[in-house]
């Protein structure tokens, strides 16, 4: 039995069934049986792959559509530059090169990441080394000022609650203990925050730490300027289902069966975000497909020209990984763009295809 069983089903038989928050939470973010206190996920030899780790254009067309909020913001002489859940740092990395070439950028950036991960900042630690990184645990105490700021799936880690509707009403979907002792899923107390009519059975899920992340994002680009990229798998408009999914070396594997195992996370609600950041005071902008937005930001241009320099391996690897970042049958269209903006700053690149 894993640490972090024993460790939950001790917590279930004191507290009672645990919400699906709690359950991720501490099945991610335990320190010392924690999914991402204890390993580095990303890659082959991993469990999953991310954007940044299939195509260095990636980061390099995040990092032009920095600059270019930059420069929209009137080059501010300081301001926060930030990621949220850094992985490996390879975004980052892939961003700053890229942005070599903008005059005063470097210069005026000063570099936060939030991470609550400590192997995985050492990582970003080793990736990052000339840029002198500040990490926090929390977007609440990065320093005050403009921000322009960047999150891949990092939502999509954060913990969700799960209702479903019954005959008595919504009651929320937890995690007990079942008839042979283990995990497993039994109906509780809880209701949305929001109640909305739905089928018989529907299950609705709900981020609170999401939202909450986005109104105090919204609220904070409003008042002192800047821009926020948030980029994830998910949904919009808001629906029913359950998406809560556990991935194991590049498979699907049961939620409940090897907590600290395997990664969890949550399909993003991008019209609860965008609501939260806008409902703050923020301009949101999309969400747009990644494919659509990578393609808008010249995607196709910077192709050909690493095509170019290429051999022949290197280039069946540019081809097949700029596929998979914008084919709609992987990651082109499950994956979604959104920014929650300055209501002062113009449209930012890659939303409509007038502003590229
Ligand atoms: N952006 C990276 C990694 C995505 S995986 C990439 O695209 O490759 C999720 C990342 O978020 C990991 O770095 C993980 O440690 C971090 N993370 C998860 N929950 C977090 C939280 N609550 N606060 C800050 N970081 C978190």
């Amino acid at each position: 039995m894993s640490g972090l069983r024993g460790l939950l089903l001790r917590r279930v038989a004191v507290e009672g069934p645990l919400s699906v928050a709690a359950f991720m939470e501490t099945a991610l973010g335990h320190p010392e049986f924690g999914y991402y206190a204890t390993r580095d996920p990303f890659g082959g030899g991993g469990d999953f792959t991310t954007a940044p780790e299939i195509s260095q254009i990636f980061g390099e067309l995040i990092g032009a559509w920095c600059g270019d909020v930059w420069n929209r913001m009137g080059r501010p002489g300081r301001f926060v530059l930030a990621e949220f859940g850094p992985g490996r740092g390879t975004l980052m990395a892939d961003l700053l090169r890229a942005l070599h070439v903008l005059p005063g950028f470097g210069q005026a950036a000063s570099l936060h990441l939030v991470e609550t991960s400590p192997h995985l900042r050492g990582i970003q630690a080793g990736a990052l080394t000339p840029y002198a990184p500040v990490w926090h645990d929390s977007i609440d105490t990065l320093p005050e000022g403009p921000l322009i700021a960047i999150g891949n799936e990092f939502l999509d880690a954060l913990p969700i609650r799960q209702f479903v509707m019954t005959a008595q009403g919504w009651r929320e979907r937890r995690i007990g203990i079942g008839a042979e002792g283990g995990l497993a899923f039994v109906l509780g107390e809880g209701r949305p925050s929001r109640e909305r009519i739905a089928p018989a059975d529907s299950i609705l899920e709900e981020c609170p730490a999401a939202a909450g992340i986005a109104a105090r994002l919204g609220r904070r680009v409003a008042a002192a300027g800047g821009a926020v990229l948030l980029i994830d798998y998910g949904y919009f408009p808001s629906g029913f289902g359950d998406t809560f999914q556990a991935v194991r070396r590049h498979r699907p594997a049961g939620v409940l069966e090897e907590p600290g195992e395997a990664d969890l996370t949550a399909h993003v609600d991008f019209a609860a975000v965008a609501e939260a950041a806008s409902g703050a005071g923020a301009k949101v902008w999309g969400p747009v497909p990644q494919g659509e937005f990578l393609a808008r930001l010249g995607l196709g241009l910077r192709m050909a020209t690493l095509l170019r320099k290429a051999d022949s391996n290197q280039q069946e690897n540019i081809l097949s990984g700029c596929r998979r970042l914008i084919d709609p049958a992987e990651m082109g269209t499950l994956f979604k763009v959104l920014a929650i903006a300055d209501p002062a700053l113009p449209e930012p690149a890659g939303f409509s295809s007038g502003a590229s």
